[in-house]
Parts: C-alpha cells; sequence; structure tokens
C-alpha cells in the first residue's frame, strides 16, 4: 500500500530536501485557469517538493566578485537537472503501486494567463530578445503566457494549466509566503525552488505550517530592493489570499520593475555595464533603470533588455539574475536577528550591516 512515508522517504532519498503532502481540496477557490483540480480528474493529492539553494550560489553576488552561478545553478541547475530527476524517480514509486504521478516540474510563462502580471493573451516578455540575440537567433519568440490557447472541451480550462507554486507549497506544508513574495520555509529560509506532483493516490496528509511565523515582517527586503519594488511592510498594497483558511499575505511587487532591476540591476549594481551607458541613457532606453520614468511596463522592460543584454551574454536559458537582493537581505536579516536561519552556518552570510554598491 503506498503511503505517504513511502513517497517522502523516496523524495529524500533521490535528493529532495523537504517533501510535505496535502489533499488537493485546499484549491477550493483558486480562479478556474489556475486551479490544479481542473489537471485531472480524480486528482485527490499534491505532493511538494523542496530543492534547496545553497547559500553559497549567492556569495558572488553578495560580493559583488561572480554572478553566473546564481542564475546557472540556482534557476537552471534545479530546474533542469536536479529536481525533473527526483520526481522522476518518485513518480516511479507511486505508479508502481498502481496510482497515477502527474509530474510538475517549474516550469514559467507558458499558461493560460501571465505569470507577471495575471494578465491573458499576448503579453509579451523580455525574454521577446530572443528572438534578436546573436546567440539564439532562430528561437521562437516567448511570452509570458501562451497566447492562443483554448479549452479542448466543456469545463475545461485553456492549457498549459499553471497555478501559483508559492501558494502550492503552502498547501503542502511546507512553508509560508513572506512579504517579499518569497517562499520561506523553515529549513531554508528564503532558499529555495520548488517542484511538484498530483496523483489520484489519497494519502496522509500534512497540516499547513501553524508555527511562529516565518517571515518577520523585518523590512531588509524592502530596504534592499534596488528598484524601490516591494512596497514597504504593512502598506495596503499587498495581496491577500485565503487558503483553505490559511490567510497568505504578501507584498503586491510591481513585477515588470523588478524583471528589469533582477535582471539588470541598475547604476549602482550592475558592474558589467560601463557608467557612461546609464549616463548616456541612449534613445531613452534605460529610463526605467534610471528614474526616468516610473511606468514598469513590457515595453519599458523589453527597451532595457535591448539596450544592456549584450554586456552580459552568457545565457543559460533563464534570465540573467543580478539582483537576489531580496533573498540575501531576508537571509542575513533571519541569521542575524533570528528566525528560520539562525544557527544554520557557522558564519553568517554578511560580516557588516550593508551590501556593496558602486559609486558612480
Ligand atoms: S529580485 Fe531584486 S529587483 Fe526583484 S524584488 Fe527582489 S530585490 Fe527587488
Ligand atoms: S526580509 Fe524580512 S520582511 Fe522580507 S520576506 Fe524576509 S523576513 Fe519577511
Amino acid at each position: 500500500m503506498l503511503t505517504s512515508e513511502m513517497i517522502k522517504q523516496a523524495a529524500l532519498e533521490a535528493g529532495a530536501d523537504a517533501c510535505g503532502i496535502g489533499p488537493i481540496s485546499r484549491f477550493e477557490g483558486a480562479p478556474p485557469e489556475m486551479d490544479p483540480r481542473r489537471l485531472f480528474p480524480g486528482v485527490k493529492s499534491i505532493i511538494g517538493f523542496v530543492f534547496r539553494i545553497p547559500r553559497g550560489v549567492q556569495r558572488g553576488i553578495e560580493e559583488g566578485t561572480q554572478f553566473y552561478q546564481y542564475p546557472s545553478m540556482a534557476y537552471g541547475g534545479i530546474n533542469e537537472i536536479y529536481a525533473p530527476a527526483v520526481l522522476y524517480h518518485v513518480g516511479k514509486v507511486i505508479e508502481d503501486a498502481g496510482y497515477e504521478a502527474f509530474i510538475y516540474r517549474n516550469t514559467g510563462a507558458r499558461g493560460v494567463v501571465s505569470d507577471m502580471d495575471g494578465s491573458p493573451g499576448n503579453t509579451l516578455s523580455p525574454e521577446e530578445q530572443i528572438e534578436v540575440s546573436q546567440h539564439a537567433k532562430g528561437k521562437t519568440a516567448h511570452h509570458r503566457s501562451v497566447q492562443f490557447t483554448r479549452e479542448v472541451g466543456d469545463g475545461k480550462s485553456p492549457p498549459d494549466l499553471q497555478f501559483q507554486f508559492r501558494l502550492a507549497a503552502v498547501a503542502c506544508g511546507l512553508g509560508e509566503i513572506g512579504w517579499s513574495k518569497m517562499l520561506l520555509t523553515p529549513e531554508f529560509g528564503p532558499l529555495q525552488r520548488v517542484a511538484f506532483i498530483f496523483t489520484d493516490a489519497e494519502l496522509e496528509y500534512d497540516e499547513m505550517y501553524n508555527g511562529e511565523p516565518l517571515c518577520r515582517k523585518c523590512g531588509a527586503c524592502v530596504r534592499e530592493c534596488p528598484g524601490g519594488c516591494i512596497p514597504p511592510i504593512n502598506s495596503d498594497k499587498k495581496i491577500t489570499v485565503n487558503l483553505a483558511g490559511k490567510i497568505c499575505e504578501w507584498a503586491d511587487i510591481d513585477m515588470w520593475r523588478c524583471y528589469a532591476f533582477y535582471t539588470h540591476g541598475g547604476r549602482y549594481f550592475n558592474p558589467f555595464v560601463p557608467k557612461e551607458v546609464f549616463d548616456k541613457n541612449e534613445n531613452g532606453m534605460l529610463d526605467l533603470l534610471e528614474g526616468v520614468t516610473d511606468e514598469a511596463n513590457e515595453k519599458e522592460v523589453m527597451k532595457v533588455y535591448t539596450a544592456l543584454e549584450k554586456y552580459f551574454p552568457s545565457w543559460v536559458g533563464y534570465n540573467m539574475a543580478k539582483c537576489g537582493g531580496c533573498i540575501r537581505g531576508c537571509v542575513s536579516m533571519l541569521e542575524k536577528k533570528g528566525g528560520c536561519m539562525e544557527g544554520r552556518f557557522k558564519e553568517p552570510l554578511r560580516k557588516g550591516n550593508k551590501t556593496w554598491k558602486m559609486e558612480r
């Protein structure tokens, strides 16, 4: 007989760092286009897997010495290699017991609504620039949603059905969503990525996290965001979701603004772009990064990408994230001021109080 214990043991043996299981009924009330109960009839359980991001992957950005490891290992490596291998292994355990394992690896930008702002239809992505990139000529244009998808029959949602990963992790009892919108877990704070399996097996379920709040509402993420993308703590610019009775709340982050800053950092936080490029701001391409406009949208972000992509060209299939300010601020605070990261490392991520900022 298949048990939750068997699944969790298989997950940890295969390389997951944590595993939690929840009933699919916890998604009651989810919008139809993002409701995993619609993935297949008879789905009963969701199994969530946590894959830790080694703190050292952020070290190079923390020091301003190495930026490639974070996007390539913490995005590409986990999403493309480690997590799929674990899903595959655990899926076999489930199917050997006669149940189906609907594997759902981390994937972005292929739902019926944009994973940036929830809007339906033709939402462009900065990755549209792949079209003009010398490094990926001939690749299909990439969008934040699939554009012309239609449901295949009555009662179906248009493919591909994407759900909110972080809320799904909460539904599996793995953690909570912090003010920064990052998933926080008791084991790894904000340092992880997640993946899921849906199954028709009925299992023993974990309660949703109900310990000390994992987010301290300290505001480090707000202060350390180079783009000012995260509204202040206690701002009424927030998102509130009732997940099967658990109130989840996070800042209503300006996601397009974050898109520009987390990949390109801006004048003070991107050592790859010469100062003169920011000074010149040719054709207003850097208006968003330079604060000439407050309007963050796909058009402004694509201007930034067009102007700056060539300065850091080694794509790994993912945006070349250079920021991580909210993650590092959060880790540092949770280590120093008490919280789920306290005492995990012999030395803190950050010795002083401040991170670097270029003078220019
Ligand atoms: S990833 Fe960077 S730009 Fe985006 S919210 Fe976090 S700190 Fe701000
Ligand atoms: S930095 Fe502080 S406020 Fe922001 S998510 Fe982490 S604990 Fe919460």
